[in-house]
């Protein structure tokens, strides 16, 4: 049997970024992957990476999105893989003078915390993406803000795991887990014939928006539920978006409504068939395809992309960059994210069992989250202490055992 210091479920951002970081403190990583590395959400997202400053007093947020850009740079300019790291920029477009007014407090706030974010009339929005909505009440832009390729990311970061010793198996799909009488782990995978059993000291969950049913190969119930987000593409064109593009309109949305209830987590755009917000996010790619997308809904692990969804959230493009009326769709497609019921990442060790750790719960943002969840998950088992930082993300606030 196959024996390693720590076995990871799952070939997402989260578990790739783990595994590397992990190898390269020396330990002996298996990645388990039942699929492809990069098949599900970390392989189909928008590539849009987030980030208005590490601020006066750095939090979780500064830490997962500011610590996750620098190693994107870092894969890209340090390491030689071409991951179409860009540190673009964000402009997020405002509709009405109630989102104005929103934009505006939200501004002042952040930068006196220290945080790089201007608001911009549409005169300046048009003088650094062309294609802008002059019409429009102004635009807030977040410079630092960025985007990669999530395939090439999510695989650089399993190849530089596999570099530094990092056994990377795929087609492993994990159907039980037995914890061993020394505290240890033997995770048993099939098909049969193709499958096997392998043993380890430690285990990391980074199965995404499936750590509840592989939690509950554990007996223990993990707060994360799958979430559709859907996008379109045209086909390739020459140049035309320079930035990430947003809207503020979901999130003035957000703030103003009341709290979705038990079994559905904050920020989502439907509650069941029921439309709450319009939420926008999108980019040109390197291959000249300019891509959007934006909606969250609850539709367990259904991937078929919602035709009428698809064009509300075209329309909604559309008036940021009005040239995009003209501009057929040539496809579209949808993933799962993983969203944890109260709105927090989970990463840390599960008290409930020895020698079990998890990085999960990222949610809409966890491609340019997951590389820093990793390193501060993997500095947390090397040192055996738990970085300050992870305090908001204890697994021990929502993880319980089923029974
Ligand atoms: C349409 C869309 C757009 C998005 N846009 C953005 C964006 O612009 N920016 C951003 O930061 N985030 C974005 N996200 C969110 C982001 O993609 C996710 O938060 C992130 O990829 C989650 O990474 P993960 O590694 O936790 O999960 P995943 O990428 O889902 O990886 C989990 C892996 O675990 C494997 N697995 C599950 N069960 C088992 C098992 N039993 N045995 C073995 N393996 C198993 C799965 O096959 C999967 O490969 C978007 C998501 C979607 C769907």
């Amino acid at each position: 049997m196959p024996e390693a210091d720590i076995i990871i479920i799952g070939g997402g951002i989260a578990g790739a970024a783990t595994a590397m970081y992990l190898s390269r403190l020396g330990h002996g990583v298996t990645l388990l992957e039942r699929g492809e590395i990069a098949g599900e959400a970390s392989g189909v997202n928008a590539g849009g990476l987030g980030g208005i400053g590490w601020g006066a007093v750095p939090d979780l947020t500064s830490y997962l999105t500011m610590g996750s850009l620098e190693e994107f740079k870092s894969l890209q300019m340090d390491n030689g893989y071409d991951i179409e790291f860009r540190q673009s920029g964000t402009l997020q477009a405002i509709h009405t003078l109630e989102q104005y007014e929103y934009a505006r407090d939200r501004m002042l706030r952040l930068t006196s915390q220290g945080h790089s974010l201007e608001l911009l009339t549409p005169r300046e929005a048009m003088s650094i993406e062309p294609g802008a909505n002059p019409q429009l009440p102004g635009y807030l832009y977040l410079p630092l803000r960025g985007q990669a390729d999530p395939v090439k990311t999510t695989r650089a970061f399993a190849s530089a795991a596999a570099g530094a010793g990092a056994n990377v198996l795929t087609g492993q799909d994990v159907t039980a887990i037995v914890q061993t009488s020394d505290g240890g782990w033997q995770v048993r995978t099939s098909p049969p014939g193709t499958g096997g059993d392998f043993r380890s000291g430690a285990l990391v969950l980074a199965a995404g928006a499936w750590c509840r049913p592989v939690g509950e190969l554990l007996g223990i119930n993990i707060p994360i539920v799958p979430v559709r987000g859907q996008m379109w593409a045209t086909d390739s064109v020459p140049p035309r978006v320079f930035h990430t593009i947003g809207s503020v309109e979901s999130p003035y949305d957000w703030g103003r409504q009341s709290d979705p209830g038990p079994g559905a987590p904050p920020e989502l755009t439907h509650w069941g068939e029921v439309r709450l917000t319009r939420h926008l996010y999108g980019r040109q790619t390197k291959s000249g395809e300019i891509i959007f997308g934006g909606d969250r809904q609850m539709v367990d692990y259904n991937v078929t992309p919602d035709a009428t969804g698809i064009e509300v959230n075209r329309g909604h493009a559309s008036e940021v960059l009005p040239f995009l009326r003209d501009l057929p769709i040539a496809r579209t497609w949808a993933g799962t994210m993983p969203f944890p019921l109260d709105g927090e990442p989970i990463i840390g060790k599960i008290p409930l069992r020895d020698n079990l750790y998890i990085v999960g719960g990222l949610a809409s943002s966890g491609f340019g989250r997951g590389p820093m969840a990793g390193k501060l998950l993997a500095e947390y088992i090397h040192s055996g202490h738990r970085p300050t930082v992870l305090n908001d993300a204890d697994p021990a606030r929502c993880v319980s055992d089923t029974a």
